[in-house]
């Protein structure tokens, strides 16, 4: 190897993925190569041994190139080659030759060559690896996948999946860039910034007793550098979020977070929008976006028409009121005496108490066996409800259900026809005197049965957004209003007079207080179902902003020692601002079809948090404790 010396070659060159072991890598051969002398290395893909000829399918990052070894072409190569396994690492020069009629291979992109090896040299052997790299269907066990993750990174579709995330956020900056924003880096030892669950803490050696907390993302800091004039921040953040895990959770996730100055909602899901269809069209170009503007649902039309404020909108089998027609219609028969007003007392008993009588409609459910329709009760139940009523859609159009002797066969009719039952569908009928237990059980219902029905199309991006949260909703436990969102967003300004206690002192928060009532400048951008990114308009007056933490239940201390800087720079003029933060992960692993955010994260953590690869979380080095002054004393147990 030669000495490094003053660089003699062109920017281009010393761009270009040449290197002292490779002219070309394995992805880039073609027909018109032949006759070119090359170099090239990676990893041996595969081996066929044929005796006087062995191929290597000789693997990198950007693909796959045959080489073979021939014993009276190249003796010495040949003898390397037989003793070379699966992942050996090895240089390989030679001549790149067509392959012969019928012999080219038309799912490769190198199909068309191969390289006659004129040496091989062996980089570095390999263990045989405790799966198959070769074999991208064999299931594999993910435990193993995380304790080898550098192996399951040479599998090609695990591959592709970083890929096209790097594209992503390569997409993301780009856009961003060309929109003014500036890229800020905040810092990851901070203090608590409450979005809603347990912070990680790091204890500091300097200040002993002190912790950082991890943030669990930079809202403040954000809304700061909008107060320090910056008028455009994005960032792809890191957040960490104390919580137990599920398929889309991770202790540490990314998201891409922005702020912009001088803005309204509007504003703000104009530019992220327009964004998210840029950066859609740059990374899965193939992938139909299925409307675009986006549709913009305000939070009670998303729970009212899907009973979920994610709605997957890939499909339609919207929830359908049936109030009116169990009760009002004039074609019906009037009750009996001693009947209530629909017939049925699970109806009835739900309206009397102001609850509500929805349906859903499963397209092509009608003949579901007694098994299949117990099962969907049950899931009913397990999402809370009492129980799942079921009229059937005959071919001629009529409804039959098992509810038919009490509702009647007029009313029966007229559910058929509010939930526009067709022959073949499986209405499903729930009824609570709560009314948002309703809207969760059949929007629950209503996902579940869309995807198990295959109507929706694994394809298509529905992007939508969904706005106009509640600002708050009460917390009987502690005595205060939560935050929906965040407790930083702004409340709409006709909303405005609502922020007030019914006590009158803005400390003595009561779930009869008018900010019950006030609705959120809050948006959440929703794909296929999944919460994508939400944010909001903020509040940038600091009297406004201490009487919304006072009805959250801060003391005025504690406000003082939680947001005393926020607070403080708000005196110093504060611009109106607002942004949002999107998830990368999540985003991610919808563009690249995956329901699981590890997927699409190199290095992700377990169910219970841990790196199997690198053994943590583990116990600190001796003296860490120690010099930070803690001891370990065993967990309490809650309760
Ligand atoms: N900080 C919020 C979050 O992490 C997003 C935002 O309001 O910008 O969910």
């Amino acid at each position: 190897m030669s000495e490094p010396h003053a660089s003699s070659t062109s920017p281009e060159a010393a761009f270009s993925l040449r290197t002292p072991y490779r002219d070309v890598t394995c992805g880039e051969l073609r027909g018109d190569d032949a006759g070119r002398t090359v170099r090239m290395a990676g990893w041996v893909h595969r081996r066929r041994d044929l005796g006087r000829l062995i191929f290597l399918d000789l693997r990198d990052r950007f693909g796959i190139t045959q080489v073979v070894a021939d014993a009276d072409e190249s003796p010495g190569a040949h003898a390397a080659a037989s003793r070379i396994r699966g992942e050996f690492v090895v240089e390989v020069s030679g001549q790149v030759a067509r392959r012969l009629a019928g012999m080219a291979n038309a799912s490769m992109d190198t199909g068309a060559i191969e390289v006659r090896a004129g040496s091989v040299e062996i980089l570095n052997e390999a263990q045989t690896p405790p799966f198959y790299i070769n074999e991208p269907d064999a299931p594999i066990e993910e435990s193993l996948r995380l304790r080898y993750r550098y192996l399951d990174i040479r599998r090609r579709a695990m591959l592709d999946r970083l890929l096209l995330r790097s594209e992503l956020v390569n997409a993301i900056r780009d856009a961003h860039h060309r929109a003014g924003f500036v890229e800020i880096e905040t810092p990851i030892l901070l203090k608590s910034t409450p979005e809603g669950a347990r912070d990680f803490i790091v204890p500091s050696r300097l200040q002993p007793g002190c912790v950082y907390a991890l943030p669990q993302s930079p809202q403040q800091l954000k809304q700061l550098l909008m107060v320090a004039g910056m008028d455009r921040y994005f960032q792809i953040a890191r957040c960490f979020r104390d919580e137990d895990l599920r398929g889309d959770r991770q202790p540490e996730f990314t998201q891409l977070d922005l702020e912009m100055s001088f803005v309204d909602e509007q504003r703000v899901m104009d530019f992220v929008e327009a964004m998210a269809v840029e950066v859609s069209r740059a990374v899965a170009p193939e992938r139909p976006i299925q409307q675009s503007p986006f549709p913009r649902l305000d939070h009670i039309e998303a729970m009212e028409r899907y009973g979920s404020d994610k709605p997957d909108l890939r499909f339609g089998m919207e929830l359908v009121d049936l109030a009116p027609v169990l009760l009002g219609a004039p074609a019906l028969r009037a009750p009996a005496p001693g009947e209530g007003p629909t017939g049925f007392r699970v109806f009835d008993d739900a309206l009397a108490a102001g609850g509500r009588v929805k349906a859903v409609s499963a397209p092509g459910m009608a003949d579901a066996s007694r098994s299949q329709v117990d099962e969907l009760v049950d899931l009913a139940k397990k999402y809370g409800a009492g129980g799942l009523a079921h009229v059937s859609v005959g071919p001629d159009g009529s409804g039959r259900s098992p509810i038919a002797r009490f509702i009647g066969d007029d009313r029966l009719a007229a559910i058929v026809h509010a939930a526009a039952g067709k022959p073949g569908d499986l209405i499903l009928v729930c009824a609570d005197a709560r009314p948002e237990l309703v809207a969760d059980v059949l929007g629950r219902l209503r996902q579940e049965l869309g995807l198990r029905l295959g109507l929706a199309d694994k394809d298509v991006l529905a992007y939508c957004w969904v706005y106009r949260f509640p600002m708050y909703q009460w917390d009987a436990e502690r005595g205060r209003w939560d935050a929906t969102h965040n407790p930083f967003s702004g409340v709409v300004p006709e909303d405005e007079s609502l922020l007030v206690t019914a006590s009158g002192d803005p400390y003595r928060p009561s779930p009869a207080d008018p900010a019950g009532r006030a609705r959120a400048m809050q948006y959440d951008i929703v794909l296929n179902g999944w919460e994508l990114g939400g944010g909001s308009v903020r509040i940038h007056r600091r009297e406004l902003l201490e009487r919304s933490f006072a009805l959250q239940g801060y003391s005025r201390e504690r406000m003082q020692e939680m947001f005393g800087g926020i607070l403080e720079a708000f005196d110093f003029g504060a611009p109106p601002h607002g942004g949002i933060a999107v998830g990368i992960d999540r985003w991610s692993a919808l563009l690249a079809y995956q329901t699981n955010i590890r997927e699409v994260m190199a290095f992700p953590k377990t169910q219970s948090g841990a790196d199997l690869m690198m053994g943590s979380p583990s116990e600190p080095e001796p003296g860490q404790y120690d010099e930070l002054g803690l001891r370990f004393v065993g967990v309490r147990q809650p309760g």
